[in-house]
């Protein structure tokens, strides 16, 4: 397939005519470990994958905005009407009339425009392609209208399009991940005070990569377990007296533990107190240098999801257990579980070796076979052209 980049402008031509004003690309992500930290106001820790979403776009006159993607085929078009409340334009459409809306609602003046979008994210795998589409359309809008809208002012904005246009209760890791990731590095987000701070990541130096294997496990009743967990995390917070789990460090762990009374509870509890830890030693390794050791803290993380917050699934376990026994530095899921992606740090030269491991173990289980792809920490929403 052409480059998406290609895709982009070969697209506007055609169902525009011409030359687009410029083109501008937002990536998926993966998180390299914090799960389920989010909603208990700690730390995650994404980085860019180099698969990207292009718009490739220019002004129109008036308040009109028409779109073309690659991926339905089809041409939406949308007015002021419709941007002057959320939900009016449904279905893919509604991610970009979303941060249309969202932007206008933030007092923004953005101009009407043409846009073609091409991407290489896959959608529904965890990647966030959805974050990828919002922050590719928001810096090409920003751009074309010369808008007062610095980098970090922006996650927030193409948060609210998801949460309140489309209807999708996300956090802001994938927007941020999406428009202030670097390259060669991880972003560190502190989801209480929503500071970043980007963080060496140099799996290139170190002579690693990152395989990224979807599972491609079916996603089997997600919402009700993820909104059991949340409910679990915020119970265990009430009952330590604390605003959330973030607020526990490890070395209160025990004590923490001890007061509360329910099993499962506990369980959940120790998964998000241990995760935020992992998170802040992860960190200090990177900044440290020493990426190689990371593994191990990879691994742990999803002991921990797989034992104590239980939200793994057989595909998942067999990935990370193939990939592991097949001589990986450390292997977890990724995303919200129950299905979704799996990243195996490597050697560089290993990468395939692991990933033909992961398909061995999942033909022997007569599993749907699984997809992959090897990565390096790659930079967020930038404009190309
Ligand atoms: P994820 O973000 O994990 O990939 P989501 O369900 O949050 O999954 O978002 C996927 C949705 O985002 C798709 O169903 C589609 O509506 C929209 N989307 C993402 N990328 C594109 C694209 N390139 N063109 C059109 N719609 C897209
Ligand atoms: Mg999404």
């Amino acid at each position: 397939m052409t480059d998406v980049a290609d895709r982009a402008g070969a697209g506007f031509d055609r169902e525009f005519g011409g030359s687009p004003a410029g083109r501008w690309a937002a990536p998926g992500r993966v998180n390299l470990i914090g799960e389920h930290t989010d909603y208990n106001d700690g730390f995650v820790l994404p980085f860019a994958l180099p698969l990207r979403t292009v718009a490739a776009a220019a002004p129109q006159d008036g308040a009109r905005w028409t779109v073309w993607s690659e991926l339905s085929g089809e041409t939406i078009e949308f007015g002021a009407d419709e941007v002057a409340e959320p939900a009016r334009v449904t279905g893919w459409g509604a991610y970009v009339a979303g941060v249309v809306w969202a932007l206008r609602e933030a007092g923004h003046d953005v101009p009407g425009a043409r846009l073609a979008i091409a991407s290489d994210v896959p959608l529904g795998a965890g990647l966030s392609s959805s974050a990828a589409l919002e922050a590719a359309v928001m810096t090409a809008l920003v751009d074309l209208g010369g808008l007062d809208l610095p980098a970090e002012r922006q996650p927030r904005l193409a948060q609210r399009a998801e949460n309140h246009y489309v209807g999708a209760p996300t956090g802001i890791m994938d927007q941020s991940a999406a428009i202030r990731c670097r390259d060669g590095h991880a972003l560190f987000l502190d989801c209480r005070s929503e500071e970043v701070e980007h963080i060496p990541f140099d799996l290139h130096g170190a002579g690693l990569a990152m395989l990224v294997v979807d599972s491609r496990a079916p996603h089997r009743h997600a919402d009700g377990e993820y909104a059991a967990r949340r409910r679990s995390c915020e119970a265990a917070a009430a009952r330590l007296g604390v605003r959330a789990l973030r607020d526990v460090g490890v070395d209160q762990l025990d004590t923490a533990l001890a007061r509360l009374d329910d099993p499962e509870t506990r369980r959940r509890a120790r998964h998000v107190v241990t995760e935020d830890q992992r998170v802040l030693d992860t960190v200090a390794l990177l900044r440290a240098g020493r990426v190689r050791e990371i593994g191990p803290l990879l691994t742990a993380s999803h002991v921990s999801m797989r034992d104590d917050f239980e939200i793994t699934v057989p595909e998942i376990d067999t990935a990370v257990e193939a990939a592991l026994e097949a001589g990986a530095l450390g292997a977890r899921m990724t995303g919200g579980g129950f299905g979704g992606c799996v990243l195996a740090l490597v050697e560089v030269d290993a990468a395939e070796t692991v990933a033909s491991a992961v398909a061995a173990a999942y033909a022997e289980k007569g599993f749907q076979a699984p997809a992959h792809v090897t990565v390096l920490p790659a930079p967020g929403a930038t404009r190309l052209d």
